[in-house]
C-alpha cells in the first residue's frame, strides 16, 4: 500500500541539497495555506467589531446634539452694517491678539442681535483662554483656506487672520459655524474618526453638514433683510 507520507524521492534522482530545498518549500507552502485559511476569519472578526462599534455609535448619536439656538433676523433698525469690513488691518501678522479680539467686536454685536448664545459662547471661550488667533488653521484638508477652526478634543477655537478680510456679517456667520461644531457630541466625532477606515482623509460630511447648514441659516438671518440694497 502506498501513502503520501510514505513517499520518498527516488534515490539517484534527487541530491540531498534538493531534498532540504523541497522540504523548505513544503513548509513555506503549508504556512501560507494556514495564513490564507486565517485571513477570512480575521477579516470577519475585524468587520464585525467595526460594524458593532459603528452601530453602537449610531444609537448613541440618535439622541442628536441637543437643543441648538435658533436665529432672529437682523433688523436694519439695529443700525449694524453686516456688509462693512471693520478691521481689515487685523490680517497683518504684526497685529496683537488683543487688537484682533477687539476686531471681532462688530461681529459680536451682530451675533448679540441674531443669536446671543453664540456671542456668549465666543466671549466665554475667550475668557477661558481657549480662543486663539493664528495666521492659519492647523491640520484639516485645506489649512490655508480655513477662516476658523474648532478643536473638539481641546475645546479650542482658532480664528485665522484671513477672517478679518471678510465683512462683519460673514465673520459672525463663520463663528456660528464653529459654534455648531462645538455642540456636536462625541459619537459624531468618533464616527468621523472611523470613516478614515473606508475613505482617505475621512468623510468630513459627517461633521461638516450640520455646521454648514447652521452657517447658511446665520447668513440668511444676518443678510436676509438687506437683500434690497
Ligand atoms: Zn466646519
Amino acid at each position: 500500500m502506498s501513502t503520501a507520507s510514505a513517499w520518498q524521492p527516488a534515490a539517484g534522482h534527487v541530491v540531498p541539497g534538493d531534498v532540504s530545498l523541497l522540504r523548505r518549500v513544503g513548509v513555506q507552502t503549508q504556512r501560507m495555506a494556514t495564513d490564507c485559511r486565517n485571513v477570512p476569519h480575521y477579516c470577519l472578526k475585524y468587520c464585525v467589531a467595526v460594524l458593532a462599534m459603528f452601530g453602537l455609535l449610531q444609537v448613541w448619536q440618535a439622541g442628536g446634539d441637543g437643543p441648538i439656538p435658533a436665529f432672529h433676523g437682523l433688523r436694519p433698525a439695529a443700525k449694524l452694517d453686516p456688509f462693512r469690513t471693520s478691521h481689515p488691518q487685523c490680517v497683518f501678522s504684526q497685529t496683537t491678539a488683543q487688537a484682533r479680539w477687539q476686531g471681532l467686536t462688530p461681529a459680536l454685536a451682530i451675533l448679540s442681535e441674531v443669536n446671543p448664545e453664540v456671542a456668549a459662547w465666543v466671549r466665554q471661550t475667550h475668557q477661558d483662554g481657549k480662543l486663539h488667533f493664528s495666521r492659519r488653521a492647523k491640520g484639516g484638508a485645506n489649512p490655508f483656506g480655513q477662516l476658523a477652526k474648532y478643536d473638539a478634543i481641546r475645546g479650542e477655537l482658532t480664528v485665522t487672520s484671513g477672517l478679518f478680510a471678510e465683512n462683519d456679517g460673514t465673520i459672525a456667520a463663520v463663528l456660528c459655524h464653529e459654534y455648531r461644531h462645538s455642540r456636536q457630541r462625541i459619537p459624531k466625532t468618533m464616527v468621523y474618526a472611523l470613516s478614515f477606515l473606508w475613505r482617505a482623509g475621512g468623510d468630513s460630511a459627517i461633521i461638516e453638514n450640520d455646521a454648514l447648514l447652521y452657517e447658511q441659516e446665520a447668513n440668511l438671518a444676518i443678510f436676509g433683510q438687506y437683500q434690497e440694497r
